[in-house]
């Protein structure tokens, strides 16, 4: 019988049971395959010794993942960068990132993506397809081989894609990261980074979580926001539905800043930019000075004017970072490596 590209993972408690009886089991087994994959991240079904024999011989027909790392990039400084490649030879990254106890994921939720950010190497290709919620959660899996016998502290959705572009997958993979039957990884824990699309925004909102949300504002007007983020979903929207977040689940929003050399890195624009954000409920501000994307025509910006906009946002009394070298390189850089991969697949 040929394989099916459908994995267990990626099955919500339903849907697990719904397989243990496919393949001659009992609903309730549904759980204990939960308890197995998502809760012990065992993927060898040898060990799952309370499902029998003949039921461990038949859940084997089908592939318990569908996707396989094809490279890993060390830092240096304690972060990896994974490329993984999907049933369908499309390339996608995950990163791990280790600081003193803090261990995060940094997960892609799509094969490139369509938001077209000017600054983003996932932008320059355009969309491929969605992942299933099976494939995002396939990237834990690939990066706890990185981490054994640890876990993670902390996950980023800030890899390829835009999230909530996907939306329902997105939210499936979630639910089953924080359902207490599954992984039980607390949503506080979470942080979801869209580049604003208000609608699902305020989804996102209504879904009874408490995933942190940050959002990718890299303009402080629609001209100039729209300059490098082609799709802007519109500022004022953007932030009306940041809010509504805020009201609904009462976490921290927080505001992403790519700075890119001679557009958006001057003092008045660090002036403007805190004036949206001062009356923001609990607001932070991320600055990310961009890294260097070949082909997008856009510069890295200096150190003093990093220096000089982040002074002034603290000034203004606003909470400010500055994304230090590793961050940096991870997540502006996004896409960078599946770039590099498809091109050697290429030539
Ligand atoms: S920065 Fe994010 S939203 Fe923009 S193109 Fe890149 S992956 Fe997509």
């Amino acid at each position: 019988m040929p394989q099916s590209h459908t994995s267990l993972i990626g099955m919500d408690l339903s849907e697990l049971g719904e397989a243990a009886v496919a393949a001659g089991g009992k609903p309730f087994q549904g759980k204990q395959l939960a308890q197995w994959l998502y809760a012990k991240r065992e993927l060898n079904l040898d060990a799952m010794t309370n499902l029998s024999k003949e039921l461990r011989a038949k859940l084997a027909e089908r592939p318990m993942l569908t996707s396989r790392v094809i490279a890993s990039e060390e830092s240096g400084e304690g972060t990896t960068k994974l490329g993984i490649r999907l049933h369908d030879g499309l390339v996608i990254e995950a990163v791990l990132m280790r600081e003193d106890d803090r261990i995060t994921a940094c997960i892609s939720t799509q094969a490139g993506c369509a938001m077209g950010c000017r600054f983003c190497a996932s932008g320059q290709l355009g969309l491929k397809r969605n992942l299933t919620a099976g494939e995002i959660l396939e990237e834990f899996f690939h990066l706890n081989e990185l981490m054994k016998p640890d876990w993670l502290t902390n996950v980023v959705v800030m890899g390829m894609g835009e999230p909530l572009h996907n939306y329902d997958n997105l939210l499936k993979a979630l639910t089953i990261l924080n359902a207490d039957w599954a992984f039980n990884f607390g949503a506080r824990r979470v942080t979801v980074s869209t580049v604003g699309l208000p609608k699902r925004i305020r989804e996102l909102a209504e879904q009874g979580f408490q995933f942190n949300l940050a959002i990718s504002l890299h303009g402080v007007d629609d001209a100039s926001r729209s300059a490098l983020i082609p799709t802007n979903a519109g500022l004022q929207n953007i932030l009306d539905a940041a809010k509504y977040y805020f009201q609904q689940t009462r976490r921290e929003v927080t505001f992403e800043y790519t700075l890119v050399g001679g557009k958006n890195d001057d003092p008045a624009t660090a002036e403007k930019l805190a004036e949206l954000v001062k009356d923001f409920p609990k607001a932070n501000v991320n600055l990310i000075p961009m890294n260097p994307v070949d082909g997008s025509g856009l510069e890295t910006p200096s150190t003093e004017a990093v220096s000089l906009f982040t002074e002034l946002l603290q000034n203004a009394g606003v909470n400010v970072h500055v994304r230090r070298r590793r961050g940096r390189r991870v997540q502006a850089a996004c896409g960078q490596l599946r770039l590099k991969l498809e091109e050697a697949a290429a030539g």
